[in-house]
């Protein structure tokens, strides 16, 4: 066990005492905390305001192979346009409500720092549970995929928001609860594991194998609420714009092929020590069914992936499809929304 670290404290966060921190992000830092008064635990996101001034932020946190220092006048002049992307995630946050979705309390800023103080999801990222567990059973990634596709529709369909950020840091349990492997929900590869009793989060009732989407720092408003029309698009838009705009949404409904591949196997659909090479096998939409890993997975749960991982948009399944695919509804059946 780690020794308890010392908690920094922050100008304009005097209401909330910080306990642990939770995870740091590419340019932002995570809290668990308790806030002063009301005993109430949060999460609060804490991003430095001075860092937020590069550019290139945005790709770094998805690659970090395009570290590029910014020259002098980019800085000064993207530093505007960055601040309009946290208050955009703050804006996204406090627009959505749904139960698949963290939940933003509030929003504040100092002179150094943002604060953003959120729904306390105790239980972690999927990321670590699938580390933790090898991978998940069928009907175990099927109640976890299927509340996160719930948050997606919520999205999509009644918000007009493209994520662009799915991925399995960023899908988060509520709440953890240890059961032994024997639970029949969890098949695990290796017999030997099974016998030291391997541990799975439960999906009892309680809030326990609930998960959220997090992290709206790449998310977009692309779709006209009420008209559900590309946003901006009035006869003078180019066609690529209202192309990209309509295929804007495909690129989660990809990234949910990617978490549900990972968590049927336990490792992602694309993968190559060599960046090139990783691109080009994306590009290409090239992946396998790797044996023996996928031997025993159903038909069904790979036809689902085939129609995900399909690198035309136009042909990818859309939420909807996802949702009505068999796969998605055979039983048992996902806990009913509380
Ligand atoms: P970044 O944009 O820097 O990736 P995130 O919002 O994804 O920031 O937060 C970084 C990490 O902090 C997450 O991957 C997760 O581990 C943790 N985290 C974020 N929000 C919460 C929350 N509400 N409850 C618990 N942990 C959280
Ligand atoms: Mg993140």
């Amino acid at each position: 066990r780690k020794a308890k670290a010392k908690m920094p404290t922050y100008k304009g966060l005097e209401n909330y005492h910080l306990e642990e921190k939770m995870g740091d992000g590419a340019f932002s830092n995570v809290y668990r905390a308790v806030e002063i008064g009301t005993g109430r635990r949060v999460a609060v996101k804490v991003v430095r305001k001075y860092e937020l001034n590069s550019s290139q932020a945005g790709d770094k946190h998805l690659n970090p192979q395009f570290k590029k220092k910014p020259r002098v006048t980019e800085v000064q002049f993207h530093l505007p346009c960055f601040r309009a992307n946290i208050l955009k995630e703050v804006q996204i946050m406090r627009g959505t409500s749904h139960p698949s979705i963290v939940k933003l309390y509030s929003f504040s800023e100092s002179e150094e720092h943002y604060f953003l103080v959120m729904e306390l999801m105790e239980g972690g990222e999927l990321f670590h549970q699938i580390v933790k567990l090898t991978y998940f059973s069928e009907n175990l990634a099927r109640h976890v995929i299927l509340q996160v596709a719930q948050g997606i529709r919520y999205l999509h369909e009644e918000r007009g928001v493209v994520h662009r950020d799915i991925k399995p840091e960023n899908l988060l349990f509520e709440r953890i609860e240890i059961t032994p492997s024997k639970n029949p929900i969890h098949r695990p590869y290796d017999e030997d594991k099974e016998d030291e009793g391997e541990f799975i989060p439960g999906v009892g009732g309680g809030g326990i194998g609930k998960v959220k989407i997090a992290d709206f720092g790449l998310s977009k408003v692309v779709w006209n609420e009420q008209t559900m029309t590309p946003c901006g698009t009035v006869g003078y838009t180019a066609p690529e714009i209202v192309k990209d705009e309509r295929y804007s949404k495909s690129v989660d409904m990809w990234a949910l092929g990617c978490v549900l591949y990972t968590l049927l196997c336990g490792f992602p659909p694309f993968y190559d020590e060599s960046i090139n090479v990783l691109t080009e096998k994306v590009a290409r939409g090239y992946y396998t069914f790797l044996s023996p890993w996928w031997d025993d997975i159903s038909h069904s749960a790979k036809d689902l992936i085939t129609h995900l991982l399909c690198v035309d948009p136009a042909q990818r399944y859309t939420i909807d499809e996802f949702l009505a695919h068999p796969w998605c509804n055979a039983e048992p059946a996902p806990p009913p929304p509380p």
